[in-house]
């Protein structure tokens, strides 16, 4: 790498959080360990062709997904996604990278695929429910990272065998043919970060007790990197370059993921 060497970062600009993302990003270029970092707004198909990774932000993926069909989005993202471009997706992103959600509105979303998990929408609980919890992730050194959690998707299970999913596209669930694979060859999933069942928080005062699944159809392999307890909740995974986080990293001054992310595409450069 030389170090005049710029990274540049698309954030989709649709709907959602994706300004904090932006900063947060730009606030790499203070720290001097980090190559030089651009972040783009991305709003059109062409400017995909400027970025080196692209990020879809938290927010709310009905949203998100109807304004990416509405600007010939979709399938530029597949092919990016499919091309093994680095993505990230958070909270909303996590759902519409994931394999399968449950919990949407018949027929309603959208999903891009990428990641061979099954999230369930919001299933942390409601806005009341939003908490902060440590999250333990080793690829980011032993101190936790504090992980905002907004109506955020839950891991239900990795699907790391999946081959091709045919769940009905009813009832609230959606899924992806984007990962099917008919050769296997799909990369492996990576647990990259969990709360400890020690960590997580109690309900606030006069809300209703979170709603906690713990992700028990864990498969014995071939999930790479460290295991987590059975009962800690998985809030991170990575498969190849596409990585998907349930919470909200820019809403906290930590830029360890954001330079995680940036490294990511480094490495593809
Ligand atoms: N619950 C939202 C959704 O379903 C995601 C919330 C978020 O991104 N903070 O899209």
């Amino acid at each position: 790498m030389s170090s005049e060497q710029t990274v540049t970062v698309g954030v989709l600009a649709l709907q959602g959080a994706f300004h904090e993302h932006i900063q947060r990003f730009m606030s790499l270029n203070a720290l001097s360990a980090t190559p030089s970092v651009r972040a783009l707004a991305v709003r059109r198909p062409e400017q995909l062709e400027q970025c080196d990774a692209l990020v879809i932000p938290g927010g709310e993926s009905t949203a998100i997904a109807l304004g990416m069909r509405r600007g010939d989005l979709v399938e530029p993202v597949h092919a990016w996604i499919a091309s093994g471009r680095p993505i990230w997706g958070t909270c909303a992103g996590m759902i519409l990278l994931a394999r399968v959600a449950t919990g949407g509105k018949r027929g309603g979303q959208e999903l891009l695929g990428g990641v061979d998990i099954q999230v369930g929408r919001n299933g942390f609980g409601s806005q009341v429910n939003s908490f902060e919890a440590g999250v333990t992730f080793p690829a980011l050194g032993a101190e936790p990272f504090t992980g905002v959690f907004i109506r955020a998707p839950v891991v239900d299970a990795l699907l790391p065998d999946a081959g091709t999913v045919s769940v009905p596209q009813e009832g609230g669930i959606n899924v992806s043919s984007a990962n099917d694979s008919q050769d296997g060859t799909r990369p492996p999933l990576e647990i990259l970060g969990w709360i400890d069942e020690d960590a997580m928080p109690s309900a606030p005062a006069g809300a209703a007790a979170p709603v906690w699944t713990a992700n028990h159809s864990r498969p014995a392999t071939p999930v790479l990197g460290p295991r987590p307890a059975l009962d800690a909740q998985i809030v991170a995974v990575r498969q190849g370059n596409a990585l998907v986080t349930s919470f909200h990293p820019e809403l906290t001054g930590d830029t360890r993921l954001h330079a995680y992310f940036v490294n990511m595409a480094l490495e593809t450069m």
